[in-house]
């Protein structure tokens, strides 16, 4: 029987970005996928939201991203898009990228890391004890391990495994996708009719159409076929453009579900096997990048022993209320794109509505992460809030904020006098000249120093309580 300090089941983004936070904090780390190697069969996801660039931004790796996308608006609510381009961040926009190039560039990141990989594996059952978990897998000997996530999709077996309750809503319409060719002129933008959204897009070999329309009854289970691809778009456009040599035809479905707990003992859940939705805002890419960075740095401290067990319940306060937030988000979407007279009706006049400032700002906040906020109590409004990529000039010279949390470590920033504080965390005596300016709240009073987590989440600004926070979230004696 193999060892590790944590298995992850299933190398999706969730998965490769949690492998690469572990690995970052020098924990013994195994991926199992099932596929032979990290390439998708179709492109999938369209891209990422602003603040999942931030986050692959605060480990120095967003510049691979954004050399292969583009910045794009399309932070939409209804028909409405929102414009997100004043938000005070680098990334004011969402990367358009597909989700196959997503996954290439995380494969290859985590291969300059010390992460194991076993492609072409696939994880069958497990059992837990007090000191690990057992785990079976197709195309290898038996994994142990101290914890295992599940970043393994939607119909995660290490969820049903864990006896997680997967409670929601089931699915009212379902979605054709695929990638074929064809060989009549495409419609110029999106379709929405009473049933849903319609569309082809050319791809970027200008070969390849990626066609996504709305069935008019809940397909079945089985894989769809060119057959039904054809009946369902001359359905809605009285032509099947012609649609020849698929590589990808797939169905996907509004179904709406969020897993009951994030952990059952040693087991914990990330990406889309904690929450499922429909793709319509983007969302779940993002969603399952972000849970894996709150995730690996907590997990890397439990296992090395600096804190206890109790800090992996913070995953679960914290990241299960963003994703019922982000599921009700979807589950209006979908709402407002099955365009009767009467949801056209809503749709008018929201979106006279949302384009207000505050409106949009409260959304774009939303859709793009920007917003979260951790509840860590009252205090200094950046508490639980992503701390802002500052310019600083340091002693060594200037440096940005996010480029100090490359290593995946937290690190105290006291733009005070310079003062020692009683503390094993990485302190920088800085300064910073500019406004503090976060998106949606607006400006901050700058604190006299910030304690900043490995994920970028700010957990003290200044005042008493910094014993009590290191404590708390880095294992350190009160003091
Ligand atoms: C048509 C469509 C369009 C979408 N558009 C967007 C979009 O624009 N933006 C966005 O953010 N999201 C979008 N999504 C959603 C997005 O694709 C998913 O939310 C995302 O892939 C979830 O990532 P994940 O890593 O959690 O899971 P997955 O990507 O599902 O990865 C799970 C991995 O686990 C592997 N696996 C499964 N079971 C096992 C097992 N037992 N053992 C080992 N390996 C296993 C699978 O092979 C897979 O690699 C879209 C989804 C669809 C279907």
């Amino acid at each position: 029987m193999l060892e590790h300090a944590v298995v992850i089941a299933g190398g999706g983004p969730a998965g490769m970005m949690l492998a690469a936070e572990l690995a970052l904090a020098k924990v013994d780390v195994a991926l199992v996928e099932r596929r032979p190697d990290h390439v998708l069969a179709g492109a999938r996801a369209g891209g990422v939201h602003a603040r999942t660039i931030e986050v692959l931004d605060q480990r120095g790796v967003a510049d691979r991203f954004l050399a292969e996308g583009r910045a794009v608006q399309v932070a939409t609510f209804g028909t409405t898009v929102l414009d997100m381009s004043d938000f005070p961040t680098r990334h004011p926009y969402t990367l358009a990228i597909f989700q196959n190039h997503i996954e290439r560039i995380l494969a290859a990141w985590i291969a300059e890391l010390p992460v194991r990989v076993y492609y072409g594996s696939e994880v069958t059952g497990f059992t837990q004890d007090d000191a690990g978990v057992d785990i079976e897998r197709s195309g290898g000997e038996p994994l142990r391990a101290r914890y295992l996530v599940g970043c393994d999709g939607g119909r995660s077996v290490i969820r049903k495994g864990a006896g997680i309750d997967f409670p929601g809503w089931e699915a009212t319409r379902s979605n054709l996708i695929a990638e074929v060719e064809t060989t009549e002129e495409l419609p110029a933008g999106p379709r929405f009719d009473s049933v849903g959204v319609h569309g082809l897009h050319r791809m970027e070999d200008g070969r390849t159409v990626r066609v996504v329309t709305t069935e008019r009854e809940i397909g079945p289970s089985t894989e769809p076929t060119l057959v039904d691809l054809s009946e369902a778009l001359i359905a809605v456009f009285g032509t099947d453009f012609g649609v020849h040599n698929p590589t990808w035809i797939s169905r996907f479905t509004d179904m709406t579900r969020q897993a009951a707990a994030y952990r059952a003992g040693r087991v914990l859940l990330a990406g889309d096997s904690a929450h499922v939705h429909y793709p319509a805002g983007g969302q779940g890419v993002s969603l399952g990048v972000q849970d894996a960075v709150n995730l690996g740095w907590k997990l890397a401290q439990v296992v090395d022993g600096t804190s206890p067990e109790t800090l992996l319940d913070t995953y679960h306060a914290e990241r299960h209320p963003v994703a019922a937030r982000a599921l009700q988000y979807t589950m209006a979407q979908t709402a407002l794109q099955r365009q009767d007279d009467r949801i056209k009706a809503v749709d008018a006049v929201l979106s006279e509505l949302v384009v207000m400032d505050e409106p949009r700002k409260q959304l774009a906040g939303r859709i793009s992460g920007l917003d979260i906020r951790y509840d860590l109590g009252d205090g200094h409004p950046l508490l639980g809030r992503r701390m802002p990529d500052l310019d600083l000039v340091t002693a060594d010279g200037p440096v940005r904020v996010f480029e100090c949390l490359h290593d995946a470590r937290p690190v105290l920033l006291n733009f005070g006098a310079p003062r020692r504080f009683d503390t094993a965390v990485r302190v920088l005596d800085a300064s910073y000249e500019g406004e503090w300016e976060l998106p949606v709240l607006g400006a901050v009073t700058a604190p006299e120093a910030v304690l900043i987590r490995p994920d970028g989440y700010v957990v003290w600004a200044g005042g008493p309580g910094l014993p009590d926070a290191l404590s708390r979230w880095f294992g350190e004696p009160a003091g």
